[in-house]
């Protein structure tokens, strides 16, 4: 799959997902709208019931007008103008309430029309709608002035929701299946970044093994000549060629084989006391020869009191060295580096700043992945595996230490090494 196609891919699927939660979304409203105006509905028609049967026990007869008003979203008020049993209130609005399915809790409160005070009220629960009529309520003596009354539903939204289950249901279903669409997405993503990474390598091992074997062919061709034994000279040149680039292929085979080993197999590290002050010696010792070909030069500022970590000195030496190495490797003016050890709490820091050609952003944390290295177009005029950070990071991993990078594009970076010291 190329590039453009995946990243069709990628916006088609965006697109489906956001317009199947729009269209979720809006069907949820919709459905919540059709139930709210089923509640509203349903309540009315009972509270005129309600109404329409106290009336009757009054001997009267109910009003041409709509008694029933709806004063907020869940409160209702029923003009009476009548005297009003508390007793038979409760029981009329539990039977047309559960005649009608209003399943809610629901406060009722009579008014005296004159006043506006209320005069009795009560909590009614869902539950305990069972159309009993048990108890007498102890009603304060008023007198036979008109009333009316009112009915608030304290959870209505919460009764609506609980009556779309089935909405509930799909939304949750629908929530599964993106979330699985998008983790198959991210695989895919994840998977073409690896064989991407793959390919680069393979092409990178077969550029960097090209050259020597074809230098190695070429000599021994000439070697074949019988001629050559009349000049031991170019005898020698060619055997020494021979042996050069044979150790060169060695070499990098030997980085090759060494990362895929590392990361088969747990890390042993043969771990003893060791000095990191002779370490970054060592390494640097190492490393002049690189920089003095390049004209460069490096500082070394040595602020740790305490240089002592308990780890592998190979290993060590090869985290600095390779921190080094690569500082050296990618600039691209004459080398400047400043390496700087010091304590900070219970670890030994080692800064390693350069002035090289820096790394973007986005590049920064994928620099310590295996086979990785930063896409610089076709041509990469600095040779490598991409394996080189990624030995640095399982190492000091090992060690229990960790590295960190600040870098910026043309402005060099610095790689902070931090492990554990040895008190
Ligand atoms: P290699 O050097 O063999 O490519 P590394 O794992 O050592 O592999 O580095 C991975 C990539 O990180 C390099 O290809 C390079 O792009 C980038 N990089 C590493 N060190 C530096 C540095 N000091 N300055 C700029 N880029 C760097």
């Amino acid at each position: 799959m190329n590039r453009n196609t995946i990243r069709l891919i990628v916006v088609l699927a965006t697109l489906s997902i956001i317009g199947i939660v729009t269209t979720q979304i809006f069907w949820l409203n919709k459905a919540f709208d059709i139930n709210e105006q089923q509640f509203t509905r349903s309540v009315t028609i009972a509270l005129r019931s309600v109404a329409k049967r106290l009336l009757v026990y009054n001997n009267q007869t109910l009003p041409n007008e709509n008694p029933v008003a709806q004063l907020t979203d869940n409160y209702f008020v029923v003009r009476i103008n009548d005297v009003i049993d508390a007793n038979l209130l409760e029981l009329f609005l539990k039977e047309e309430f559960a005649k009608r399915y209003v399943k809610a809790d629901f406060e009722y409160s009579i008014y005296d029309c004159l006043s506006e005070k209320m005069v009795y009220g009560n909590y009614v629960s869902y539950d305990s709608t069972q159309i009993t009529f048990t108890k007498e309520v102890n009603l304060p003596t008023w007198d036979k002035a008109a009333y009316y009354f009112g009915v608030h539903f304290p959870a209505r939204t919460n009764n609506i929701v609980a009556e779309m289950q089935i909405w509930s249901f799909t939304s949750i279903v629908l929530l599964v299946v993106i979330m699985f669409f998008g983790y198959a997405l991210f695989i895919i993503l994840k998977q073409r970044r690896l064989s991407e990474v793959q390919k680069d390598f393979i092409n990178n091992m077969t550029h960097e093994f090209k050259t020597p074997i074809a230098t190695i062919s070429i000599a021994a061709e000439v070697l074949k000549n019988p001629k050559i034994s009349e000049h031991p000279d170019r005898l020698k040149k060619y055997a020494t060629i021979i042996l050069e680039e044979t150790n060169r292929l060695k070499t990098q085979v030997e980085s090759v084989l060494q990362i895929a080993v590392l990361s088969n197999r747990e890390i042993k590290l043969k771990r003893e006391d060791v000095d990191m002050h002779l370490i970054v010696e060592k390494a640097i010792n190492s490393i002049k020869p690189a920089l003095d070909l390049q004209k460069g030069n490096i500082i070394y500022y040595d602020e740790a009191t305490n240089g002592i970590v308990s780890g592998d000195v190979l290993h060590l030496t090869n985290i600095v060295y390779n921190l080094l190495d690569n500082a050296i490797k990618y600039c691209e003016k004459i080398p400047k580096i400043e390496i700087k050890i010091y304590n900070e709490n219970q670890n030994i820091v080692i800064s390693i700043k350069d002035n090289g050609i820096g790394i973007a952003k986005k590049n920064q944390r994928q620099i310590f992945d295996k086979f990785y290295r930063v896409p610089t177009g076709n041509i990469h005029n600095v040779k490598g595996f991409g394996l080189g950070l990624n030995y640095v990071s399982l190492m000091i991993k090992a060690h229990k230490g960790r590295i960190h990078v600040i870098s910026e594009v043309g402005e060099g970076s610095v790689f902070l090494v931090s492990l554990p010291s040895k008190i």
